[in-house]
This record gives structure tokens, sequence and C-alpha cells, in this order.
């Protein structure tokens, strides 16, 4: 039987910091580096991002990570892929990751697909994912995918991957 691998979009598959720099920059006239907000949740480095991703578009147009679509079409062929997302407390984004989805990574059907505000609802054997809060809890293995809000997390029940490179070197034998 395939191992399941729950996969996350924001910050892991779609590249959401370059966009929350770029809202950032033109409502204060500041712009911020990953090193200026290290180890701050979104919210804490970007007071207006709970209205940023609240409206219709913000999650249509993100960037893809780099190396992201090639590695996750290899693994779908070796393991259950599961793309979990919190997206239910936003409305607006359902459609728009919805039909992200579909443009970047046709190759993950509808049915491996999950929309949700909790992701400990979904078992599977590993997650890869940016947040803490959702690798904590994880029963399986866990992969933190680096990005600014874990840069200080030196949990040692995850291990860190700074690429889908670096996935890929590990979890296609
Ligand atoms: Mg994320």
């Amino acid at each position: 039987m395939k191992k399941k691998i729950i996969v996350d979009m924001d910050g892991v598959l779609a590249d959401v910091y370059p966009r929350l720099f770029d809202i950032h920059e033109k409502e204060t006239g500041d712009r911020l580096s990953a090193e200026d907000i290290a180890g701050k949740l979104e919210e804490e480095a970007f007071p207006n991002q709970r209205r940023w991703v609240s409206e219709p578009g913000f999650f249509r147009t993100l960037p893809v990570m780099e190396g992201s679509r090639k590695v996750l079409e290899k693994l779908n062929k070796e393991y259950d892929i599961i793309v979990v997302s919190l997206a239910t407390e936003f409305p607006n984004s359902l459609t728009d990751k919805l039909m992200w989805l579909k443009e970047h990574f046709s190759f993950i059907s509808w049915k491996q697909i999950v929309f949700c505000g909790d992701k400990s609802l979904i078992k599977a054997d590993i997650m890869i994912d940016d947040h803490p809060k959702n690798l904590d809890n994880f029963a399986g293995k866990t992969y933190i995918f680096t990005q600014p809000l874990n840069l200080h997390n030196n949990n040692s029940k995850h291990t860190r991957v700074n690429s889908w490179a670096e996935i890929e070197k590990i979890l296609i034998p």
C-alpha cells in the first residue's frame, strides 16, 4: 500500500511571501525582508493580512514554489498525495485555490484536494507543511518547509526541508 502524504499549499506549493511583501510595501511604503519577519506568524508580520487574504483573487495568482510542480508530479506516482489547505475560514479563497491547483497542478485530481479548517481531521503517514501548528500534533513523519514564520523553529520532531529539491532527494527512492 502506498504511503499517504499531506501536502500544504501556502508556503509550500504556493509562494505566498513575495505577494505579502508586495502588498505590505504598497500600503505602507516599507519593503520588508524575510529576516525582518523571521519567526513571526503571518498575522504578526503583516497586521492587515486577514483583510488581504479575505479578498477574492488573492490566492488565484500566487507564484508557484520553485521546483514544486516537477517534484509533486513524481511523488504523485510513488505516494497517495492529498493537498490539504486551511481555507474554509476565508470563503473567497475556496474557488481561487481550486482554480489555482487546476491551472498549475493539473495532475492532482479533485479527489485529492481537501479544504478544511483543521488539518488534524486528516490522517496520513507524512505531512509537508510550513506551519508548526499543523505539524506539531501530527502523528506521522513531519517535514517543515522553510518559510520566514518557522525560521526559528527547532522542534526536533520535524525534519527541515529548504526546497522541493531536498524533498525529492528524501522521498523519491
Ligand atoms: Mg502553509
